[in-house]
């Protein structure tokens, strides 16, 4: 990473951006704008079109148009791939420029955006590019005189709508899997980062990928989400995002057409490190990073920390340590290890959430306070509470900020009950040197993953998919494209 290239980007103006749909850049219909505030220094960055129920069903039926039309839908697979190879060279070729304007829109620190945003959307895009041509229906074991068919088919317009963490990463996790598999699709970014996927898209034409196919409509979720989840014509709707949205989204869907609804929601997950844990050092540091990099804006952050008593204050003073340690600030600059909260909203929760803690009698052990509030950005100190009992609301509800529960156990019974005492089931961490406790403790764990000695890094090749109210269905790796195809059965009489 060059520092002087960043600042020289940095530096351009962001023009007003609109749209796309139907592979034309478009105002909204009633001609409104949104503001974009960039969470560095809190100042208009640029202008998105604020979208509105039309928008997003002109984006539909374009959606729809081009399905039928069948330029991509019915496209060889061996076809879709090479465009998508296409499209995942041309954003590694800008990989910087993205990299740069997302974090303008959304604060994530520079490292992180390269390697986890733009680095895993051309990983994505090329994972799923690579595996269509590679997926193949099935003959049924029938009888002698009956041919039984089952045919893998793209499911029409789908609906994707991402949130603001990591808008690349999550976006092409929808994108690559729902368009390698011929569909056509609606995205809906988040209000507070939707510059890069707006970008990435206009380079998917530019590769090939016919227009109509893929479709970005900006604006407020309660407007066009809400007209996506309502409407008779998308057949998939994927989402990322709070419990909350998506529970709205499950209702609409039973209101509407009964889309398939799949969501990837929230998590509170436990990060559990015992006495034996084979390197305490290592397992303090990586534990830090693992809740307090992008300044937890991550759905799988390690947000409680669940420690063994005998080796408590010892472990919870080092791990405070590497998070004092951590330079939060400007996202753009190289050195910067958490960079800025997305948006203001989400910095007041932080805050509440740790006075919420410490008036239910939890310790202030580090951090807790909003920082250089003189940029006139949203930044906030990496924060430890101590002494956090499992019923504490900053133990059962996601802050989704930096800001880390501790809470001690006893013995592997205790750390189990406490693992699963929340609504939630997306990630878990277990630190241990024994082989069979760590076993033990990946079966016992309700959650879609659970990270043995180390914590986050999972690559494109397993699923992501939380259990309880962390979502259904999954993102990455093959099981992915189960989503975006309809099984069709031919039963032939020879
Ligand atoms: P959010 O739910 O507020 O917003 C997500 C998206 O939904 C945005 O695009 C928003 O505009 C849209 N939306 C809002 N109201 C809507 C409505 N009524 N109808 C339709 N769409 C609507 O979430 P956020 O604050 O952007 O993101 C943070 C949340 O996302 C956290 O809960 C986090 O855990 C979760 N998340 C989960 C995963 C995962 O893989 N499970 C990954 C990243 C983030």
């Amino acid at each position: 990473m060059d520092q002087g290239e960043i600042n020289a980007l940095r530096a351009q103006p962001v023009a007003p951006r609109g749209h796309l749909i139907n592979g034309e850049i478009c105002p909204s219909q009633t001609g409104e704008v949104a503001e974009v505030l960039s969470p560095i220094d809190g100042r208009v960055l640029t202008t998105t079109a604020a979208g509105t129920a039309e928008d997003a069903a002109r984006a539909i039926a374009a959606a729809r148009a081009a399905f039928e039309g069948g330029r991509w839908s019915r496209m060889p697979p061996a076809g879709r791939k090479k465009v998508m190879l296409r499209w995942a060279d041309l954003i590694e070729a800008q990989a910087l420029e993205l990299a740069v304007l997302g974090v303008r829109d959304n604060g994530t620190e520079i490292a992180m955006a390269i390697k986890a945003d733009v680095g895993s959307a051309v990983n994505t895009i090329r994972y799923y590019a690579e595996a269509i041509d590679k997926v193949y229906g099935q003959v049924a074991p029938t009888a002698s005189d009956i041919l039984g068919l089952v045919h893998h088919e793209p499911v029409g317009v789908v609906a994707a709508i991402v949130p603001w963490n990591f808008p690349l990463m999550i976006g092409t996790w929808k994108l690559g899997p729902a368009l390698a598999a011929g569909n056509s699709v609606v995205l809906k970014p988040a209000e507070t980062a939707s510059l890069s996927l707006l970008r990435i898209a206009e380079l998917a034409l530019e590769a090939g990928l016919p227009p109509g196919v893929l479709n970005v409509v900006t604006g407020a979720g309660r407007v066009v989400g809400e007209a996506l989840s309502m409407s008779m014509d998308v057949d998939v709707m994927v989402f990322t995002g709070s419990g909350g949205v998506g529970r709205r989204l499950l209702e609409n869907a039973s209101r509407s057409n009964m889309k398939r609804c799949y969501l990837e929601l929230g998590g509170k997950s436990p990060n559990i490190v015992f006495a034996d844990a084979p390197d305490l050092s290592k397992a303090a540091k990586v534990s830090a990073a693992g809740i307090f990099r992008n300044s937890g804006q991550v759905c799988v952050a390690g947000s409680r920390l669940l420690v063994q008593r005998s080796i408590h204050d010892e472990f919870v003073a080092e791990l405070a340590k590497h998070a004092g340690a951590m330079k939060v600030g400007d996202p753009l600059d190289v050195a910067t290890d958490a960079g800025a909260i997305n948006n203001l909203t989400q910095l007041e929760q932080n805050l509440r959430f740790v006075e919420l803690a410490r008036s239910e009698g939890a310790q202030l052990f580090q951090g807790g306070q909003r920082i250089l509030e003189d940029t006139g950005g949203y930044y906030m100190e990496p924060t430890v509470l101590t002494g956090v009992k499992p019923g504490d609301s900053v133990a059962q509800q996601e802050v989704f900020g930096p800001v880390l529960a501790v809470t001690p156990f006893e013995d592997e019974t205790d750390a189990i009950a406490i693992a699963n005492s929340t609504d939630y089931g997306l990630a878990a961490g277990v630190w241990t040197a024994d082989l069979s406790r760590a076993h033990r403790m990946v079966r016992a764990v309700r959650a879609g993953v659970v990270h043995v000695n180390t914590y986050g890094g999972p690559d494109i090749t397993v699923p992501l998919g939380g259990v309880k109210q962390s979502g259904n269905g999954h993102d990455k790796s093959l099981h992915a494209l189960e989503k975006f195809h309809d099984l069709k059965t031919a039963w032939i009489q020879l």
